[in-house]
């Protein structure tokens, strides 16, 4: 398990998804957590650099301090009993809507709408505070990926591998949709083609719930 989080984490890093020592990653494990350790590059993970910690945030066997958005990550697990792992990272095209208040909704690929719905975007509070973590956590009831405002994003799945892809997947959409800014004359699609698109998102959701 601690060789899953120093994989993602490095490779999080090559694709430029994040950089020197912000962001963090955890994987339930039963009744508890592991997660980075506060002050760690997600890049140049080592074994010691993740932490036990259990489902009230308290760090097991290590003298190593659990990072300071643990609490996010242990409330996140207690809402969702599907979310398994959590990457939170200051990709920088995702984060640049984040910066800019927006949420990534706008209907202008169809992969988007499938994949995500939408990206909502959490209301800004201090980082490591209480009120980030309620702000954040609370819009997990509804969401698998959240931009927080003014700070980065953050995605849950079922594994490791499924929130690394919703980080991916959101960083590419962020760019796209960028770049289709500066080109002009987006295209957004047709209401008839995006409740189609949901119809279909919802068939996935269900089949993929039921195995
Ligand atoms: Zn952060």
């Amino acid at each position: 398990m601690k060789k899953e989080i120093i994989k993602f984490g490095k490779l999080l890093y090559d694709k430029d998804l994040t950089s020197a020592t912000s962001g963090n990653i955890s994987i339930r494990f039963g009744n508890q957590i592991f997660i980075t350790a506060t002050g760690t590059a997600l890049g140049f993970l080592k074994e010691e650099d993740i932490v036990l910690i259990d489902m009230e945030g308290r760090e097991l066997n290590t003298n190593e301090k659990a990072s300071s958005e643990k609490f996010l990550h242990v409330e996140i697990y207690k809402l969702r009993k599907d979310i398994n792992a959590i990457i939170h990272c200051h990709s920088p095209f995702s984060t640049a809507f984040a910066a800019s208040g927006k949420e990534l909704s706008l209907p202008i690929v169809a992969e988007n709408i499938l994949y995500f719905g939408k990206i909502p975007i959490a209301d800004y509070a201090m980082p490591s505070s209480k009120q980030l973590v309620n702000n954040t956590a609370k819009m997990f009831s509804d969401f698998d990926t959240v931009l927080m405002a003014n700070h980065g994003i953050i995605a849950g799945a079922g594994n490791i591998l499924n929130a690394f892809y919703k980080i991916e997947t959101a960083e590419n959409f962020a760019k796209t949709y960028i770049f289709s800014k500066i080109l002009g004359n987006q295209k957004i699609l047709e209401n008839e083609e995006i409740a189609k698109l949901q119809v279909l998102r919802k068939k996935i959701h269900s089949e993929n719930t039921e195995k």
